[in-house]
């Protein structure tokens, strides 16, 4: 009989924290360098400065703040 090991560790990227957008999923190239953490979530630089300049109460607007706020619960 013959098994395959499997790996007990997931794969690491040289031990880099790589975090992904919980806007868009997009994983920063910078990493977390490159972004922001909220309430232990991470938004993305294009993502934060694509709030900062929705109108509000436009439905671009709505539809993001729906999203955070599922995220949010
Ligand atoms: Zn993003």
């Amino acid at each position: 009989m013959k098994y395959e090991q499997v790996p007990s560790e997931l794969p690491r990227v040289k031990g880099q924290l790589l975090p992904r957008c919980v806007l868009c999923e997009e994983v920063p190239v910078n990493g977390i360098a490159g972004g922001y953490l909220i309430n232990g979530m991470f938004l993305c630089e294009t993502c934060e400065s694509t709030i900062i300049e929705l109108e509000v109460g436009s439905s671009q607007y709505k539809h993001y703040v729906e999203r955070i706020k599922r995220l949010l619960r």
